[in-house]
């Protein structure tokens, strides 16, 4: 739909420019509504190899998707909980709006039908763990597996077929750390961070997510943006957001994973960068784009989320860290209570899933599941994973103890562990 856009661009002439070909993409996007002529629409779908581009975010990774200038791509964590999660899929389908949902395993156990319902909407299904846990920057890795592992099987055992899931998958909490990226590029699964979050699981307003939403949005003019589908506050924003994207010229894109049938969408390595070198950048400030970005990451401090109120360029800090084994794709992990779950929340999540127990909560076994667990791709070692091997050895979690000497960490109290929270609530 953008592409007839932009060939309709092609014959009009010169003289109309951007303004009118984006007219005309949004029309041609409406028309695709039925209901709706006003719809922000979905402009167009990217097939996405995870083995070509295992680490994508920018709030944590060298890469993000490919997208252009303007161009949004939703995401939601932690559902689904029927009770906000169907209000969202109801205002995305008036919109005919697609997006990605990072499914929590023990909520799909709890809601299987509100895992179909996202798949019968056209939506992306990756998944978010079993239990949420906000460990997985420290857990043994064979605790991290039992989690994705969970969370896979419990999200597919919801579908009809099985096969819907997409191999992506988001960190709760995005406690990152190299083994548990390392396992899950062994497996094919891309690992998403996100662009900007909108602080929608803080005890903020709906107005404040809203604001958050478009500022960090417009700081950066494109990315994917990180919500959450289990808070009344996102449920609240989210017609605004939805309204200001339109009336700001914001165009959606869907994310699907490439598979047999569907190559990925042909891209240059550079668009997947958010600011990539272009004729309007100074060619002196990219002399070597790759050894910039890669020093560059390397010495970021460890960003306070909660304070990124708007998005400015971060200064760039003598880390006192360097080492071999320091990640050179990988920002350094956000603080601990970035996307701890509010116990208001955590009220909702019991009364909707009163069947689980603590006990499950802090023992995800995959022998303890009815299901079998079957990893998405078992012969993906293509060379970015061997790249990122070679940098950081598999089983070595440097960043955790880099993490732990890192000052900004310091003072940042522990966040209450979900597991904790159930027990004290029993
Ligand atoms: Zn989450």
């Amino acid at each position: 739909m953008i592409g007839s856009g932009v060939g309709t661009r092609s014959w009009i002439g010169l003289g109309l420019g951007l303004l009118t070909a984006s007219a005309i993409a949004s029309s041609a996007m409406a028309a695709d509504c039925p209901g709706n002529p006003g719809a922000l629409g979905t402009s167009r779908t990217i097939v996405v190899d995870p083995r070509e581009h295992p680490l994508i975010g920018t709030m944590q990774y060298r890469e993000t998707l490919p997208l252009k200038d303007h161009e949004v791509v939703l995401t939601f964590d932690d559902g689904p909980l029927p009770k906000y999660s169907y209000q969202v899929l109801k205002m995305l389908a008036d919109e005919c709006v697609k997006a990605t949902f990072f499914i929590i395993g023990s909520q799909a156990k709890a809601n299987p039908d509100g895992v179909r319902r996202l798949v019968a909407a056209g939506h992306t299904v990756g998944t978010h763990s079993m239990n949420h846990p906000l460990t997985f920057d420290r857990m043994p890795i064979e605790k991290a597996e039992a989690e994705i592992n969970g969370g896979i099987e419990w999200t597919q055992a919801a579908m009809t077929d099985p096969s819907a899931l997409a191999p992506f998958f988001r960190i709760p909490g995005l406690m990152r750390a190299e083994g548990v990226e390392n396992h899950l590029i062994s497996r094919g699964i891309q690992v998403w961070s996100a662009d900007f979050p909108a602080d929608d699981w803080r005890h903020v307003s709906s107005e404040r997510v809203y604001q958050l939403a478009m500022q960090r949005l417009e700081a950066k003019g494109k990315g994917i943006l990180l919500l959450h589908d289990i808070q009344a506050r996102t449920v609240a924003a989210l017609p605004k957001i939805i309204r200001d994207l339109k009336a700001r010229g914001y165009r959606i894109v869907h994310v699907v994973p490439a598979t047999a049938d569907r190559p990925a969408t042909p891209t240059e390595q550079v668009e997947w960068l958010m600011h990539p070198p272009s004729e309007t950048v100074p060619i002196a400030r990219w002399p070597k784009v790759p050894n910039f970005v890669f020093a560059r990451t390397d010495m970021l401090p460890a960003p306070a989320l909660a304070d990124l109120h708007t998005e400015m360029p971060r200064p760039v800090a003598l880390s006192r860290h360097i080492s071999a084994q320091a990640s050179a794709v990988t920002l350094p992990v956000p603080g601990r209570d970035v996307f701890d779950i509010p116990e208001k929340s955590l009220a909702v999540l019991m009364a909707s899933s009163s069947r689980r127990t603590a006990t499950r909560m802090t023992s995800a076994e995959p022998a303890a599941t009815p299901l079998t667990a079957a990893p998405k791709n078992g012969k993906s070692k293509g060379k970015t994973r061997a790249k990122i091997a070679a940098a950081a050895p598999r089983g070595a979690q440097p960043a955790h103890a880099a993490n732990a000497k890192r000052p900004a960490q310091a003072n940042v109290t522990r966040p209450t562990r979900v597991a904790s929270l159930k027990k004290r609530q029993q």
